[in-house]
């Protein structure tokens, strides 16, 4: 068995470890109204497809109303994102849920809007909980998220360093040159996440800040204060909100910005017409291919037959876990090809 990735010391024998710590990643995955464990039900939302997964205990309605037909390869198939197996040791990985469980305090603390306001005046627990989160991602294999080599070691470094099985032993060495030129800003809708759907989601290519929405906060990590200054990226229409929000670093207590639903539901829709429009610019590049495959006359698809057949996969009418499958895609492609020949 290899090494815990963390302290890189014991065998990493724990199994079904959370990424996204579960009391986060529940609120973002679960079927609504249900907050239970194996509840999971998710999209995988990439450029080609949408993939899909469930937790085990989901109700079989509940996946009908999004498959369809529920077969024995849709169950083998399935498999819960963002859990892990043989990553960390046992140790670690209490350390680990330690700093979540006083984290998830702050969760049912008090909250403002459009205002800043105190999440926790413990320093440090919260910086080290953000900061396991992105280490996590960036370490998970296929993820998608990806710190810079040298960021992930950073926060490797001080995750070793600092977690503790003790809370009090806990404290940030204002001596240590891997502290003093780092922190985040965090901005929260709170409570949004009790009755509406939520994202996990990032944007592969801003690294200053690191920007992600995790379920109802949005967070953007600095790796040096001097990015503070930077090139404006906006980040799905938060921009303002950002700009507003006070850096933390691992010296003090957590300053939030609350935004209200209504930002947040702004946000979350440029997201979603974000995913839409790279999907259709990536099927239309494939478009192109297959037409030049074809034979057809130069480097793209005749747009009428392109904008149809783009027209017909959105308004595709088969089941929500089914519209963006390869196989669905060639059928649509196929019969409209056939049915208007013009190629
Ligand atoms: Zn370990």
């Amino acid at each position: 068995m290899k090494n815990c990735l963390l302290c890189d010391n014991n065998p990493a024998d724990k199994t079904g470890s959370h990424i996204v710590p579960h009391f986060l990643s529940k609120r973002i995955d679960t079927e609504p109204g249900q907050k239970g464990r194996d509840k999971e039900l998710g999209f995988v939302i990439t450029e080609d497809s949408t993939s899909s997964y469930f937790g085990r205990a989901v109700q079989p309605e509940k996946l009908e109303e999004i498959y369809g037909e529920v077969t024995d390869e849709l169950i083998s198939e399935n498999k819960v994102k963002g859990i892990v197996d043989n990553y960390f040791c046992t140790d670690c990985e209490k350390n680990l849920g330690l700093i979540e469980s006083e984290y998830s305090k702050t969760i049912n603390g008090q909250s403002k809007i459009d205002v800043l306001y105190e999440s926790t005046n413990k320093p440090f627990i919260s910086f080290l909980f953000w900061a396991s989160i992105i280490w996590r991602l960036s370490i998970e294999e296929n993820s998608g998220f990806k710190l810079k080599p040298k960021d992930e070691k950073k926060l490797g470094r001080i995750l070793k360093k600092y977690l503790n099985s003790d809370l009090s032993k806990i404290n940030a060495d204002p001596k240590d040159s891997d502290l003093n030129d780092i922190g985040y800003k965090i901005l929260r809708a709170p409570n949004y996440s009790d009755k509406n759907s939520t994202w996990l989601h990032w944007s592969t290519n801003y690294e200053r800040p690191y920007s992600l929405i995790i379920d109802e906060y949005l967070l953007f990590f600095y790796f040096k204060k001097s990015y503070l200054k930077g090139m404006v990226l906006d980040f799905y229409g938060s921009e303002k909100e950002k700009q507003l929000a006070e850096l933390n670093t691992p010296f003090k207590g957590e300053i939030i910005y609350g935004i209200s639903d209504l930002k947040y539901k702004e946000i979350s829709d440029n997201i979603t017409m974000f995913g839409v429009r790279k999907r259709m610019s990536s099927l239309g590049e494939k478009l192109d291919l297959l037409h030049q495959k074809l034979g057809g006359k130069g480097k793209e698809m005749y747009p009428a037959l392109k904008n149809e057949i783009l027209k017909r996969i959105a308004n595709s009418n088969v089941k929500l876990g089914k519209k963006h499958t390869t196989e669905n895609h060639i059928k649509i492609i196929s019969e409209t090809i056939m049915e208007l020949k013009i190629t």
